[in-house]
């Protein structure tokens, strides 16, 4: 048995081409309140049976009814998502993209699916050029429809449901539209949003839901009722991805983003594919850690943090905070360095990928590392003919959540509409992604071609990171994410070397405060106990940075002796749910 499990680890390793014995508006912000709920205090939850951890607790528990429906984690992921469209709509929800992760309880493999939205076709490299060919302004580019990419999610959460779904779709939409029918409290979080945006409420749709008639916010604990949404869900549910995809609501897109000056065009909507890929794994510490491939940058970039710490000793990592923290950064730092060089939608760009993630590439990365001063600015490691990346800015929206099911199958899976609200243009009670403002604004870099340039039907590289980590025996130990936009990318390795390296529990791992180098400054999470290490890191030679970070990790940990651990980061609204044994009360 034990020898069967191995070769199956051994054998996704083998599967996924891996060698392997991954501005600025403030991403994230300061910590925020919890919310008023009385599910608010659950950040943490163990069970023996099935768990959901995601942004709002309403959304876990439409995840949990669906389990205790009989239904898969896959199908408890479609209730969460079609919930936290409707209470955390400034995250995600039918008009963005998502990275699923899927591991299964039974063959001990992971699938993975691609949900990024897509350029259309019309649209061509100078999309964010002014006509003096300078970029545009961001904040113009998100609020302008040339930001909008064709939406992924619906299709990609068809997709995995078509394969590992064992209620009918239509069930899963239920809770969904019974809570945009009768209401459900404004959480602070998402009121104080929608009173720091000075533009959500120039869209008629928005200012109606959103704002009251004196234009003031809806107040936290407003009973709010999104009937366009229940009425979208109700088709979505009845006629499936395809009632989404053409027909009406496809139109009313189109009809949207072309009216601000988007390329959009049915045939973008109607040719649109979910895509199913191979995850990207890799070996830390004995554990098989496994991400997203490209289009996202996530799941290349943490394991390539994570291959070049495995060359350090972990008592290094462990002697003192801020041994921890310039080891992380460095790591980080040469990682970013690759991304920025070689990542983009792999279906354009020419990507290095198993040589990117091998041992030995890595390890001679890692041999550029001193333990007392820092690299400054990190080149990349390989020769080409591309142009680095220019910094792209973070958001504040975005989402994360994990679940397990009682049949051990799970899902890790991060989910958004890019910036806070997105585009700003709000269609049948959702609201549309800014997605296409993660490609590279500048074509061309001193003559030579940014690897995430537009180009017509390609996917804007990510930062979302949907993560999975396997024992030895391919049992499923740890599945985590988070938003935070290029943050992202050091929010989920740190909580990996906090819990391989460091012996912490994934709630400690996610409490602890946070630590990012995306190849510039270190930044450090400003108001924690971080800023004591700030001198010793400055001696180190690092430019350092305080600065709020509002992760939103939501994770899920399997110990050894089954118990499910769930953890929901304290610095947004998320919680963790057990799903009691069937005749258990709570
Ligand atoms: N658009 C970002 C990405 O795909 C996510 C934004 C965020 O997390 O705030 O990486």
């Amino acid at each position: 048995m034990r020898r069967s499990a191995a070769c199956l680890a051994a054998a996704l390793l083998a599967l996924t081409g891996c060698a392997g014995t991954a501005p600025e508006d403030d991403p994230a912000g300061e910590p925020e309140t919890p919310a008023l709920y009385e599910l608010a205090d659950k950040r943490t939850a163990a069970s023996d049976t099935a768990m959901v951890t995601a942004a709002h607790p309403l959304a876990a528990r439409a995840g949990r009814e669906i389990l205790q429906a009989g239904g898969s984690a896959t199908d408890a992921a479609i209730a969460v998502q079609m919930v936290l469209g409707l209470v955390e709509p400034q995250s995600s929800g039918l008009g963005g993209g998502a990275f699923m992760l899927r591991y299964d309880g039974a063959r001990k493999t992971i699938a993975t699916y691609d949900g990024r939205e897509e350029a259309p076709e019309a649209a061509t490299p100078d999309l964010f050029l002014k006509p003096d060919g300078e970029p545009m302004n961001f904040w113009t580019a998100v609020l302008s429809g040339k930001s909008v990419g064709v939406p992924g999610l619906v299709r990609m959460l068809e997709r995995a449901h078509e394969k590992h779904g064992e209620l009918p779709w239509k069930r899963l939409f239920q809770p969904a539209i019974r809570l945009a029918r009768e209401g459900f409290p404004v959480s602070p979080r998402l009121h104080t949003l929608l009173a720091e945006d000075d533009d959500l409420a120039d869209d008629p749709a928005a200012r109606e839901l959103f704002y009251r008639a004196d234009g003031s916010p809806l107040p936290v604990g407003h009973t709010l009722t999104n009937p366009a949404y229940a009425r979208t869900l109700e088709t979505i549910a009845e006629r499936g991805a395809d009632a989404f995809y053409e027909g009406e609501i496809a139109d009313a897109i189109v009809d949207k983003v072309r009216a601000a000056g988007g390329k959009l065009r049915e045939s973008d909507l109607a040719t649109y594919e979910a895509k199913a890929r191979k995850p990207v794994c890799r070996r830390y510490r004995g554990e098989i850690v496994c991400g997203h491939r490209p289009p996202t940058s996530g799941g290349v970039t943490v394991l390539q943090i994570l291959g070049i710490l495995q060359t350090v000793d972990p008592a290094t990592l462990t002697a003192s905070t801020a041994d921890l923290v310039h080891h992380v950064a460095e790591a980080s730092r040469l990682a970013f360095a690759d991304r920025n060089r070689y990542l983009g939608d792999p279906a354009f760009v020419d990507i290095p990928l198993p040589r990117l993630v091998s041992d030995r590439y890595l390890i001679q990365r890692a041999a550029s590392i001193r333990p007392d001063s820092s690299l400054g600015k990190a080149e990349p490691g390989l020769l080409t003919r591309r142009a680095a990346l220019p910094d792209t800015p973070g958001g504040r929206s975005t989402t994360h959540y994990s679940i397990v099911d009682a049949d051990g199958n799970a899902v890790s899976i991060t989910s958004s509409i890019e910036q806070a609200f997105g585009s700003h243009r709000m269609v049948r009670g959702f609201l549309l992604n800014n997605q296409l403002t993660d490609f590279s604004f500048q074509p061309t870099v001193d003559g030579r071609p940014v690897a995430n340039r537009v180009q017509p039907g390609k996917r804007p590289m990510s930062s979302m990171s949907p993560t999975m980590v396997l024992d030895d025996d391919a049992e499923l130990r740890m599945a985590l994410g988070s938003p935070g936009g290029p943050f992202i990318i050091g929010f989920v390795a740190q909580r990996i070397v906090g819990v391989l390296d460091r012996g912490l529990s994934l709630a400690e791992a996610i409490r602890q405060p946070s630590f990012v180098n995306r190849n510039g400054p270190t930044e450090l999470e400003k108001g924690t106990e971080l800023a004591k290490i700030a001198d010793a890191l400055r001696e180190r030679g690092h430019e350092v940075e305080l600065r709020g970070m509002t992760s939103g990790l939501h994770g899920i940990r399997v110990t050894p002796d089954g118990t499910i651990h769930g953890a929901a980061d304290p610095r947004r609204e998320g919680v963790a749910l057990a799903v009691p044994a069937p005749g258990d009360t709570e």
